[in-house]
């Protein structure tokens, strides 16, 4: 019987580039020509119904049927246009992923005829059998209905002659079940409230759209390597392998020469994602061998939500073309950096500014400091909650381990935008009445803010919050997540956060403060209240661990933990305040986080036992076999005192290896044992606990023996792709 490895080994060295094909035309001219943009809409509408499509995006009011029946003929005409033949409402359950279901525009008429059919009403609402999906006890089966309801704000798209309508998706009784339904509530709620508090300086702003910017981190393996890793096949990351001899730490991946194969992939990556709207812009490799990472220009966050579950969606088909396959895990490797998908995040005004850039004159000078403080104020509030929504078991591996930022949440601002918080911190000027002459504007002792604040000197790629010139970046986020639980969470605390300062500037401007100086004090507050959120130094380091207990700040290692956040008295009134989730939605959400993680971890202990006992141990034992029949040969044919001589070094690495299999074997039952009795658990959190506590220290433990003998046993013997393999072979 061949060597499984071998063969995934011969197929994959023999891979060679495959020929990308170029559409006719520069991107800018194909770009979008997949999407219902605005353009093909003005094409194929009516000037009534695109003004009302328009409205509901940009005001969020409501299409009427009519339209809705028009703006259906429009999309059909257009998708028929396409080659498209099927529909499908494309939407967000709470498993993380995108999930659809295709219907035919086909319909059967008289006379055996067909006719190509597509009404407002299978646009506007579409009942797919929802029974299926996480639901956390807020449905049950026999009520499984799920309505899914057309999202106008995102447009239809063209994939695999098929049109594509993102949409919401609610249960029966009108429950949340998708991200993508509170993701629109936070939206509205971010625009009104920072409408509000912009309008104490400029009266022209009526609108505010959170924009966001992702960086998608991901590896490449070659699909017959991969193949023959049941480990990443099942579970996304490697549950053994020793680290290669050589892997990050030359520097020499980090934006190194592209490998041709990957190129290849890009460029078609790049193709589709134009076509199909979606600004991609840059691509380079990134620290660990064979990990890359792909960014757009930032858009509107709905839509750039929209368009990362999308791409990543494409990345894994592409890859597929090019004998690739794409690993979105977290940390699919021990020993090299894990992946994270930076949430570049700001504020964009009607007025075209953006709120994060820092202004030219006083107004917006102010209107800046505004802004950045209440953020720095909802995070120091709500650090917690920011926490657990990048709580996932494959983020535990990376948070904290030297390669992302700790579980401790802080902001970053930079030296300069520092100074400015501590002038105004320090500052004791007494805030005075507006009709006592000249004692006003407290802003006036600030310096002006320069207009491009922070270059690259300047910048802490340690810090989980940062502030990086126009925007913040969070940086925490796992490669694998949907950009919406922190884009509900960064919109929502920042919304909440800018009405209560709103109150407050209200109240002193009514008892006769200055407008300015009401502001000023108001933020200054805010800051003597936030500061221990800042943190400018390493974060990576010991020492901020330690500094950050200290300072009180939260520091929960594990998800079981963090999640607790997410159902907190805090939390549950901080959406039901803005009507983004009830306490009853946000429990389920809790419950299907904490089963994903048990279940995940249960996958992993399960595939770790069965590689462990079926590829690890079978191989080893035949080398063992080999190395006895070895000395019992040499004991044959050697005199006695040449014999011992000679054969110390085989009976030592014979004993080794049957003590390394013993360890292995024993250690798999009692890992079996914790996860049996782990299971007989029937509430969901003291089960996470069990996993996270009981099950997972074992991974590790039999980890550290597996390596062991794959450093033993000879390399023809073994059978699972090793690390200098699955990361080099490109
Ligand atoms: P890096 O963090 O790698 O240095 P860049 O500074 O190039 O990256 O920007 C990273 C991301 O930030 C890009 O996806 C970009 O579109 C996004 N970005 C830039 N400005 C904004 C903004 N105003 N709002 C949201 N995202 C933004
Ligand atoms: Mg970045």
């Amino acid at each position: 019987m061949e060597n499984i490895r071998f063969s995934a080994l011969e197929i994959s060295i023999q891979r060679k580039r495959k020929p990308v094909a170029f559409p006719e035309g520069k991107a800018s001219e194909y770009f979008g020509e997949l999407t219902f943009n605005s353009s093909a809409m003005k094409e194929y509408l009516t000037a009534e119904s695109f003004r009302q499509v328009i409205n509901s995006i940009e005001k969020g009011e409501r299409i009427d049927r009519k339209t809705a029946d028009q703006v259906a003929a429009g999309m059909k005409a257009w998708a028929l246009a396409k080659g498209a033949t099927n529909y499908t409402h494309w939407f967000f359950p709470l498993t993380g992923l995108t999930a659809e279901k295709h219907d035919s525009f086909l319909d059967p008429v008289e006379g055996g005829k067909a006719i190509e059919n597509f009404s407002g009403n299978q646009l506007s609402q579409h009942e797919p059998d929802a029974s299926s999906f996480p639901s956390g006890g807020m449905r049950s089966t026999f009520e499984a209905r799920g309505y899914t309801a057309w999202d106008p704000t995102s447009p239809a798209f063209i994939i695999d002659n098929t049109l594509c309508i993102p949409t919401l998706f609610v249960s029966y009784t009108g429950e949340a079940l998708d991200y993508k339904t509170p993701l629109l509530k936070s939206l509205a709620a971010i625009d009104k409230a920072a409408v509000d508090v912009c309008r104490y300086f400029d009266a022209g702003v009526t609108k505010v759209n959170a924009t966001l910017g992702w960086e998608q981190e991901y590896f490449l393996v070659d699909s017959a390597l991969y193949a023959a890793r049941p480990d990443l096949v099942l579970t996304g990351r490697t549950l053994f392998g020793n680290a290669a001899a050589k892997d990050q730490q030359l520097e020499d991946h980090y934006l190194g020469a592209i490998p041709q194969r990957v190129i290849a992939f890009m460029q078609e990556l790049e193709i589709e994602a134009h076509r199909l709207g979606i600004p991609v812009k840059t691509r380079h490799n990134e620290v660990a061998p064979n990990q890359y990472e792909c960014a757009p220009v930032f858009e509107e966050a709905n839509l750039s939500v929209d368009h990362n579950q999308l791409i990543m969606h494409l990345m894994e088909n592409i890859a597929k073309r090019h004998d690739f396959t794409v690993l979105f895990h977290e940390k699919p490797y021990s020993g090299v950096n894990g992946s994270g998908k930076h949430n570049n995040w700001s504020l964009a005004t009607n007025t075209k500014e953006n709120l994060l850039s820092p202004g030219k004159t006083p107004e917006k000078n102010q209107r800046f400091l505004t802004f950045l403080v209440n953020i720095m104020k909802a995070v120091h509030d709500h650090a917690d909650l920011i926490r657990s929504i990048i709580a996932t078991p494959g983020n535990d591996h990376r948070l904290g381990a030297n390669e992302a930022p700790p579980a401790i949440i802080s902001v970053f601002l930079g030296s300069h935008l520092s100074a400015m918080i501590e002038m105004i911190e320090k500052s004791n000027k007494k805030i005075a009445p507006a009709s006592q002459k000249g004692k006003a504007n407290l802003f006036k002792n600030l310096p002006r803010i320069p207009e491009i604040l922070v270059d690259e000197t300047d910048r802490n790629r340690t810090s989980p919050f940062a502030f990086t010139g126009n925007k913040f970046e969070f940086r925490a986020v796992g490669s694998s997540q949907t950009c919406a639980p922190a884009m509900i969470v960064l919109n929502l605390i920042l919304a909440s956060q800018l009405q209560k300062f709103k109150e407050e500037v209200d109240e002193h401007i009514r008892n006769k403060v200055r407008k300015e100086d009401a502001i000023f004090n108001v933020l200054r507050k805010y800051i003597q209240e936030s500061k221990n959120i800042l943190f400018e130094g390493n974060n990576y380091s010991k020492e901020w661990v330690e500094e950050a207990a200290k300072r009180k700040l939260s520091n929960f290692t594990s998800t079981p933990k963090a999640v607790k956040a997410m159902v907190s008295r805090k939390t549950i009134k901080l959406f039901e305040e803005n009507k983004i989730l009830t306490g009853r939605e946000l429990k389920a959400r809790h419950e299907i986080h904490l089963e994903d993680y048990t279940k995940k971890l249960q996958i992993e202990s399960r595939v770790l036992g069965d590689l462990a006992t079926n590829h690890i141990i079978p191989g080893a034992i035949k080398y063992l076999n080999i190395l006895c029949e070895c000395v019992q040969r040499l004991s044959e044919v050697l005199d006695r005192r040449t014999f011992s001589k000679v054969s110390a070094n085989q009976v030592e690495t014979i004993t080794e290896i049957s003590e390394h299999i013993a360890k292995v074997k024993s250690m798999v039952s009692e890992m079996l044992e914790a996860r049996k009795a782990a299971n007989k658990i029937g509430n969901s959190e003291d089960k996470a606990f069990a996993y996270c506590e009981k099950v997972l220290p074992w991974f590790d433990k039999i980890r550290y023996h597996t390596n062991k003998l794959e450093l033993l046993i000879d390399d023809e013997i073994w059978t699972l792709p090793k690390y200098r393999e699955l990361l080099f072979v490109r």
